[in-house]
């Protein structure tokens, strides 16, 4: 059974029957593809109650953005549920699935609505620097839903490795309850990640977008088959080449956990890289273990 809340009052009286119950939470921004659908799915086994939460933020989007033509597709998006609840043969079984889709901003945002959730340590690079404000309109909504959504588990994209990591932190600095759950990041058959704004490519900008992926890899080889710090030397000689055409936002290979430079100790890199083509903007990320001599 799906349930499709619209208000956040039809969301409370809801959630209080579930007060026994395991809830895992989704928090998307709609336009479901595979990626949202791998984290329902694994939210869907490991608790009775899962949350899809479909709210277009407007505080996480930048001045000039594609706020207003972000794709808003919840009739899809809710069939697209339906069927994965069929497919995975929950319909005679237990477990409830529920979406809450806010019929308005001020559902979220009521009037007067005035705190800024900030991690600026963690937000102040990659796609901190070109999106100023993004971060802090992410985690503000993040800890919003949290706080209405109460879950156990939480489920989130490594695709958007810097946004997984801040909520992270938050939830370990304001100690709240909640298991954050990684999940991989859902790849077409070229390697192009899945991302609803795929969609504004050209058919031509498709095929350049794969530049994205592929580059990441050829870091990650390098990185892969030799030993720190030659493997940075290489991988940095090859950023300086890719960075001379004009179509990277940023290239950065970075310590995975802290996103700070690579140090001695450091165990795990994340090759970050963002492309715009067009007014699209691409992000995505490999992880590598170094090899030390
Ligand atoms: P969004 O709707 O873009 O805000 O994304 C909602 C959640 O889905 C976030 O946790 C994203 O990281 C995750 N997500 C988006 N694309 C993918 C993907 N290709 N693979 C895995 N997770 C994804």
């Amino acid at each position: 059974m799906i349930e499709i809340l619209r208000t956040t009052k039809q969301f409370e009286i809801f959630r209080k029957i579930y007060d026994d119950k395991s809830v895992g939470f989704v928090p998307t921004m709609g336009n479901l593809h595979k990626g949202h659908l791998s984290l329902t799915k694994e939210s869907l086994r490991n608790n009775d109650l899962t949350i899809v939460s479909i709210f277009v933020n407007p505080k996480q989007f930048c001045p000039g953005e594609d706020f207003e033509k972000y794709p808003r597709t919840l009739g899809e998006d809710t069939a697209k549920l339906k069927e994965l609840f069929r497919s995975e043969n929950l319909i005679d079984s237990n477990k409830r699935l529920a979406i809450f889709a806010p019929e308005s901003i001020q559902e979220i945002y009521p009037p007067g609505f005035s705190t800024v959730i900030s991690l600026p340590s963690l937000s102040n690079k990659l796609c901190g620097l070109n999106r100023p404000g993004h971060f802090d309109g992410v985690s503000t909504v993040v800890f919003s839903l949290f706080s209405l959504v109460r879950p156990h588990k939480a489920y989130f994209g490594q695709k958007d490795y810097q946004q997984y990591l801040i909520i992270k932190k938050m939830i370990e600095d304001l100690r709240l309850n909640i298991q954050i759950v990684p999940m991989p990041i859902k790849r077409d058959t070229d390697d192009l990640a899945f991302s609803s704004r795929n969609q504004y490519l050209t058919k031509e900008e498709r095929i350049d977008a794969l530049e994205l992926p592929r580059t990441l890899s050829e870091i990650k080889n390098i990185i892969k088959t030799n030993v720190w710090p030659i493997a940075k030397m290489k991988a940095d000689n090859l950023i300086k080449e890719k960075l001379t055409s004009k179509k990277w936002e940023y290239l950065k290979i970075l310590d995975g956990l802290s996103l700070e430079e690579p140090q001695e100790g450091t165990y795990t890199i994340g090759i970050f890289g963002s492309i715009k083509l067009g007014s699209t903007r691409l992000i995505d990320n490999k992880l590598v273990e170094i090899k030390y001599a």
